[in-house]
């Protein structure tokens, strides 16, 4: 695969250095050059294949030129080795279940998926690759845990002090081996900063081999196109169109399901549902795209003022807001609707949503009373309700329990290593590592 960046067509990289750079030299985002094609065969057959198996085959086709095809097998064998549940909540209405992963979120998917191919692109180099990553909670965790034990690799994550959950804290700095949480006294803007001034630092570029692993990496949208073609098999019948509702942050999931429509997929639309973060929908209904300071939600990984893949996705419709709109329904929805959606669902049918789930599920249902054509739709549910337990059993009035990849990390002692937010600090913690 040859990739170019949204801000120079014209200039290729292979897709080794596209990992490994995470963000282009000029701030664009990398984008493939060709998108190749599904053959009708794997259409076909595809019902009958498991998850692996379609992610094997769909990445091979990206990847075949990069990657030894052996590798690629263990890697989608490796990296997805927990349940995807497609569970049917009412005629016509499923539930795509991306929670079941070691942090219990979708990102699970897309961080165990780069570690391993950062791994494999590493490999037999004399230097470590040091893995810098700021988080205000979900990310961090997901990449801790993505990372966790692989050779070769150092992760080391800045959160603000006092400023994540308990739960979150205890996900990514519980962990010993390769992975070091640094606790900043400070804000998540302070963590972010720091990182990005060690990436621009000529002593630490000398010692360190250092990149980021953040939501930008073109590494995290392959694996996030795999399961639109999974649930897709599972659900598709030659009456009903398939649409699938995507809660939408950064927007770097909805990215993946439209690079699988790109390879030959016929999803008849995407709903890109978001909290009061709206900046999307507004764009899809007015054409003016106006970023703004991120909104507190009861949904907070969906809290995004100016989503990161935007560019990639204008890079897909070339502009376009016209072809974006045949693709794209919006919706966006309030914390009390939301709430109300917990609720309502589990009682009526005895699913529990957790609130990026359900601004989901609500996408769907307003999708389907503005069409009036038989359609089947799928929603991604993002994150176990265990993780936003304080909100869910609120609405519900039951306790809900905390599935065992909590609970375990919850007994262990926290681990991480108090620094102040300033950068000398920083850079001495830094210069102190191993290269
Ligand atoms: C990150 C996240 C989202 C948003 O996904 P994007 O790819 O940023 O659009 C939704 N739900 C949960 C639980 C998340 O962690």
């Amino acid at each position: 695969m040859k990739l170019y960046s949204t801000r120079n067509k014209n200039q290729f990289i292979s897709f080794e250095q596209a990992v490994l750079k995470g963000l282009a030299d000029d701030g664009g985002l990398f984008m493939p050059a060709t998108i190749p094609q599904m053959d009708s065969k794997f259409y076909t057959e595809m019902k009958n294949k498991s998850f692996q198996e379609i992610g094997f085959e769909v990445e091979k086709k990206l990847l075949m030129d990069d990657i030894p095809e052996h590798i690629l097998q263990n890697i989608v064998e490796n990296a997805f080795n927990f349940d995807i549940p497609l569970v049917k909540i009412e005629d016509n209405v499923y539930v795509l279940e991306l929670f079941h992963g070691p942090t219990l979120a979708f990102k699970d998917f897309a961080a165990r998926f780069m570690s391993r191919l950062m791994s494999y692109f590493i490999r037999g180099a004399d230097k470590k690759l040091t893995i810098l990553v700021a988080t205000s909670g979900d990310t961090g965790s997901a990449v801790a845990n993505g990372f966790y034990g692989i050779p070769g690799i150092e992760v080391i994550i800045l959160y603000p002090s006092r400023k994540i959950s308990t739960l979150q804290e205890k996900q990514m700095a519980t962990l010993d081996k390769n992975i070091t949480a640094l606790e900043i006294d400070g804000t998540f803007d302070d963590c972010q900063r720091l990182v990005k001034q060690a990436f621009v630092d000529s002593d630490l570029r000398e010692k360190l081999w250092l990149t980021s692993a953040n939501s930008i990496n073109i590494a995290r949208l392959i694996p996030q196109s795999f399961y639109y073609f999974y649930a897709f098999s599972r659900v598709a019948n030659n009456q009903k169109n398939v649409v699938f509702s995507v809660p939408c942050g950064n927007f770097g999931n909805i990215t993946g399901g439209m690079l699988a429509k790109r390879m030959g997929l016929p999803i008849t639309k995407f709903i890109a549902a978001t909290n009061a973060n709206d900046i999307v929908p507004q764009y899809l209904q007015t054409g003016a795209y106006l970023p703004q300071p991120a909104k507190k939600t009861i949904s907070n990984a969906m809290d995004v003022g100016d989503p990161s893949n935007w560019d990639r996705i204008m890079d897909l419709y070339g502009k376009s807001l016209e072809k974006l709109k045949q693709d794209v329904f919006p919706a966006s929805f309030s914390d009390e609707k939301t709430k109300d959606t917990i609720r309502q669902i589990f009682s009526g049918k005895s699913y529990v949503f957790d609130p990026h789930g359900a601004v989901g599920y609500l996408g769907l249902k307003k999708y389907f009373e503005k069409v009036k054509e038989k359609v089947v739709g799928v929603t991604l549910a993002t994150a176990h309700p265990a993780k936003f337990g304080d909100i869910v059993e609120n609405e519900i009035n039951e306790k809900i329990e905390l599935p065992p990849q909590l609970s375990a990390c919850l007994d262990k002692e926290k681990k991480s290593i108090m620094l102040p937010g300033d950068f000398e600090a920083f850079k001495d913690f830094l210069m102190s590592q191993s290269g």
